[in-house]
C-alpha cells in the first residue's frame, strides 16, 4: 500500500467534540506526526491556534482547492458541513482520507464505522480494499461496545435492550451552556429560601416548575423544551410510524434505531456482511448530566454463562474497561457521570442475572462519550492511517 502523506486538514476543531480531540492529540503526540492545517466555517483569515505549525491563519473550510492539499481531513464540524462539502470535494476528485465525527455518511456502503478496539479487523479488511471513508460511530453506541463487546465477539448475545441516560454536552458546546444556565435561573428563582431553613420545601418545588414551565423560547433555544430538573426521553430526529428499517411501525427515534444498525455495523453483521444482525432495541433519554452516557443494559445470552465468566470476559477485552463490582459502595463511587468524566475508563458494573431466567443478565456501563464516543476513535484511525 502506498504510503498516506502526512498533511492533515482539521475542520471543527473549536467545537465540543474538537476541543477533546486536540487535547487528545496534544496529550498523545499526535500533531509531532502531521503537518496540521486548520480550517473554519467562521473565522477564515483568523489566527490559528497555537499547535498550528506552519500556518499562522485559519483557512476557509468551504475552499475546496484548500481542502484538497489535504492527504488527510479530520472534521468534528457536524453534519451540515459534511452534507455540504464532502460530495463537492469527492467530485472534485480529491481522494484522501476523510475522518468524520457526524454520522451523515455512517451507514453510507463505501463508509466504515470506526473504534478499532473492537473492530480493527473490520478496519484492516476495509484498508485493503482501498476504502477511505472513516466515520466515527454514534456516542452511545461507542461506548456500549467498549464496555460489554467482549460479549458480541463471543457470539453470546441473542439480543441486547438499551436504556440510556445521555448528557446534554452530546448535543454539543450550546446545549451544554443552555443545561448550566437553567440550573442558575433555576437557583436564582428560590435562593432566598433556600437560604432560610424554615421554608416550605413545597413552595420551593412549586416555584421551580412554574419556572421550568415558563422558560423562554431563548432559554431553551437547544433543547427545545426545559432539561434542567428535567428529562427528554426523544433524542435526535423522528423516524416516523413505519419508516424504521428495523422495525416497522414502532415509533422509533433516530437515536434509538442507530443502536442497532451501528452496533451491527461496527461488528461486522447485518446488511452487507455474511452474518445476521443481533437484534437491539431500547430507549434514549436526554438528561441534565453535563457529560458522559450512561446506559442500562438488558442481555438474553443464548445459553446459561455463570456471572464469574462474564465478568472476566468483559473485563480481558481491553484496556479500558473496568468491571465495577455489583456492591452498593462500589457503584456509588465508581458508576457515575463524575466518577468518569474526562478519563478513559469504560466502567461495567451492576451485573447480575435478571428475574426473567438464567440467560437474562443486566449490566450498567457509562463512557465519556466525548472521547471514545468521539474523538478518540478519530485519532486512532489517524495513527492507523500514519502507521500504513
Ligand atoms: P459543537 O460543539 O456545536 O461544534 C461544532 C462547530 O460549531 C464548531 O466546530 C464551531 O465551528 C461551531 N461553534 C459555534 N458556536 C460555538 C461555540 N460557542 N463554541 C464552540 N464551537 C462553536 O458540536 P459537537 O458536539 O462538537 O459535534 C460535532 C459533530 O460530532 C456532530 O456531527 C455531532 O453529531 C458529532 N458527535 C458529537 C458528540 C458529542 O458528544 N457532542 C459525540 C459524537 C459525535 P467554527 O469554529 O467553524 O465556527
Amino acid at each position: 500500500m502506498k504510503k498516506i502523506g502526512n498533511r492533515v486538514g482539521l475542520v471543527g476543531w473549536r467545537g465540543m467534540v474538537g476541543s477533546v480531540l486536540m487535547d487528545r492529540m496534544q496529550a498523545e503526540g499526535d500533531f509531532n506526526l502531521i503537518d496540521p492545517i486548520f480550517f473554519s466555517t467562521s473565522n477564515a483569515g483568523g489566527a490559528a491556534p497555537v499547535i498550528a505549525k506552519n500556518e499562522t491563519k485559519l483557512q476557509d473550510a468551504h475552499n475546496i482547492s484548500a481542502l484538497q492539499d489535504c492527504d488527510i481531513i479530520i472534521t468534528a464540524q457536524g453534519g451540515d458541513y459534511t452534507t455540504e462539502l464532502f460530495p463537492k470535494l469527492r467530485a472534485a476528485g480529491w481522494k484522501g482520507h476523510w475522518i468524520d465525527a457526524a454520522s451523515t455518511l455512517r451507514m453510507n456502503k463505501d463508509a466504515v464505522i470506526i473504534l478499532d478496539p473492537i473492530n480493527l479487523p473490520v478496519i484492516q479488511n476495509a484498508l485493503i480494499q482501498g476504502r477511505n471513508n472513516w466515520i466515527g460511530g454514534n456516542c452511545t453506541v461507542s461506548c456500549m461496545l467498549m464496555g460489554v463487546g467482549a460479549l458480541y465477539k463471543a457470539g453470546w448475545v441473542e439480543w441486547m435492550s438499551t436504556q440510556t441516560y445521555q448528557a446534554a454536552s452530546g448535543g454539543g458546546a450550546q446545549h451544554m451552556r443552555e443545561l448550566l444556565t437553567q440550573y442558575g435561573t433555576l437557583y436564582s428563582e428560590v435562593k432566598s429560601l433556600l437560604d432560610d431553613p424554615k421554608s416550605a420545601i413545597l413552595e420551593i418545588d412549586r416555584m421551580v416548575v412554574d419556572k421550568q414551565r415558563k422558560l423562554s423560547a431563548q432559554e431553551t433555544e437547544n433543547f427545545g423544551v426545559p432539561l434542567g430538573g428535567s428529562l427528554i426521553p426523544w433524542i435526535d430526529k423522528d423516524l416516523g410510524i413505519g419508516k424504521t428499517s428495523n422495525q416497522d411501525g414502532w415509533g422509533t427515534s433516530r437515536e434509538e434505531w442507530k443502536g442497532m444498525a451501528e452496533t451491527n455495523k461496527i461488528l461486522g453483521q447485518g446488511e452487507g456482511f455474511d452474518k445476521a444482525a443481533t437484534p437491539v432495541d431500547g430507549f434514549c433519554v436526554r438528561v441534565g448530566a453535563m457529560r458522559c452516557h450512561s446506559q442500562a443494559l438488558t442481555f438474553k445470552l443464548k445459553k446459561n454463562v455463570p456471572l464469574t465468566d462474564i465478568e472476566a470476559l468483559i473485563a480481558a477485552d481491553n484496556e479500558w474497561v473496568k468491571v465495577v463490582p455489583n456492591t452498593r459502595e462500589a457503584t456509588v463511587q465508581h458508576l457515575t457521570p463524575v466518577a468518569v468524566t474526562g478519563t478513559m475508563t469504560i466502567p461495567v458494573g451492576r451485573i447480575r442475572k435478571m428475574a426473567f431466567g438464567p440467560e437474562y443478565v443486566g449490566a450498567f456501563t457509562i463512557g465519556d462519550q466525548l472521547l471514545w464516543g468521539a474523538a478518540e476513535p478519530l485519532r486512532r484511525m489517524l495513527r492507523i492511517l500514519l502507521s500504513q
